[in-house]
């Protein structure tokens, strides 16, 4: 069975970095579909070649000129080309795309999946692989959503048709021929889909660390390496903002069990985190695996006596907050109030009108907002079995002053979410971590 492998933006950067890509690929017979991120960043101050594509998109709609951009883009390329020595007619290409921008006739997923596309067509052109667009094989509808049965049909007739290919992440197309991608970072997901269309034995993401760190290093310098995780909690921790993965890449291969190894391009032969459906019993494991923060969240707090005598209250609230498109992230609640948390980019300059709305419809006694909310995650597999996390974590969070705003704990006990004061969410990580590593 093939080993998938996903080098992201980093992995890919320049030609010293496509040079390590082709040394991993070589050193193992079985990795033999691969799916390249665009160009990103080398070194600190350089853009990401998704980034210039986007300012170039921009420009060309504004009517500005784009060829300083296109040079830059152009330049990201040539570096790699020359340093790994093969033909290709970069100049085509690139006034292929100029010419289509132009014309008026493309999309911005045109213009933003050209990164992955380039990449891939050189990088297969370097291995010797054939190369496979992405438009062929990662399906979309015609309204944009990802259409997975099409997706995996052309997939398992790709993998007929070539023994080693490289895709292209983060684009495919719908039957029309649009092009359309996923949001940022979704190359991570078009691995995955790979890897469960060709039932990967396993799914080989590489980036720039070794492996997924128990929180983010910029809150604690060096803090613990997660070996194995499962993929829920991977997903939790993901979505609750540790910079790991596409916080979507999970469900393809939850579906086939196919095991995910997180690795790090520039230390090839480091071990990496693992990620699978069961994770092997360790009596001597920690409570917690990671913990992850999200911060930029207002809670509106509800007051309504004998709001449980209420059939119809949580039903109205939701469809306040539905007509008004408006996300719910968590909803605690006691017995006469509830909250919303919600993030705050989805009220903008809504909350007046949706308080009153909320008041019309609930007829509330009280409705009052706290601002400026950190949700901190403490993911952790074990902690179901265990007695004391929570009593852990509280108390660390006593010791270092903090004010705790929010609780919240599902029935799953995966994870401990707790909403404080942005400002003292730096404060809690470290307080958690330490009391728990
Ligand atoms: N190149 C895209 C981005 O920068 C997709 C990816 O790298 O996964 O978001």
């Amino acid at each position: 069975m093939p080993i998938v492998c996903k080098f992201g933006g980093s992995s890919l950067a320049n030609s010293e970095q496509f040079h390590k890509v082709k040394d991993i690929i070589e050193s193992d017979d079985n990795r033999r579909y691969i799916i390249p991120s665009a160009p990103g960043k080398a070194k600190n101050g350089d853009q990401k070649v998704t980034d210039l594509l986007i300012l170039l998109y921009n420009m060309a709609v504004h009517k500005l000129s784009s060829a300083e951009v296109m040079n830059m883009i152009e330049s990201r390329y040539r570096e790699i080309l020359n340093g790994i020595g093969i033909e290709f007619d970069l100049k085509t290409e690139l006034d292929e795309i100029l010419s289509y921008i132009a014309s008026g006739k493309v999309s911005k997923s045109y213009v933003l999946s050209r990164g992955e596309y380039l990449n891939g067509k050189i990088l297969s052109a370097y291995l010797g692989y054939d190369f496979v667009d992405a438009k062929d094989v990662i399906c979309f509808d015609e309204n944009g959503t990802w259409d997975e049965e099409s997706s995996y049909k052309a997939l398992a007739k790709m993998q007929e048709e070539h023994e080693r290919a490289v895709i292209p992440g983060f684009y495919g197309s719908t039957p029309s021929g649009k092009i359309v991608t996923f949001s940022r970072g979704g190359s991570d997901l078009s691995g995955a889909i790979v890897a469960r269309g060709v039932n990967a034995e396993l799914y080989e993401n590489w980036t720039d660390v070794s492996g997924l760190l128990a929180v983010d290093p910029s809150v604690i310098p060096h803090p613990k390496k997660i070996k194995n995780i499962s993929y829920q909690e991977l997903r939790e921790l993901s979505y609750s903002g540790a910079k790991v993965m596409h916080d979507e890449a999970m469900f393809p291969v939850i579906e086939k069990n196919i095991p995910v190894v997180i690795r790090n391009t520039n230390a090839k032969d480091d071990a990496g985190s693992y990620i699978m459906a069961d994770v092997p019993e360790d009596a001597e494991g920690e409570d917690i695996t990671g913990i992850a923060c999200r911060k930029g969240f207002d809670v509106i707090n509800i007051e309504k006596f004998r709001m449980n005598r209420d059939l119809a209250f949580h039903r109205k609230v939701l469809s306040v907050l539905e007509a008004n498109d408006i996300y719910l992230e968590h909803m605690p609640s006691s017995i006469d109030s509830i909250s919303l948390v919600i993030a705050s980019k989805y009220l903008k300059n809504k909350t007046d009108q949706l308080i009153a709305e909320l008041q019309t419809f609930t007829n509330a006694d009280r409705i009052t907002m706290d601002h400026n909310i950190a949700l901190i995650t403490i993911v952790g597999r074990n902690m179901k079995n265990r007695i004391g996390t929570s009593a852990h974590v509280f108390s660390a969070l006593a010791a270092a002053n903090v004010n705790i705003r929010m609780i919240i704990q599902g029935a799953s006990e995966m994870n401990i979410i707790v909403g404080v004061l942005e400002e003292e969410a730096e404060k809690s990580i470290e307080a958690i971590y330490n009391a728990s590593f």
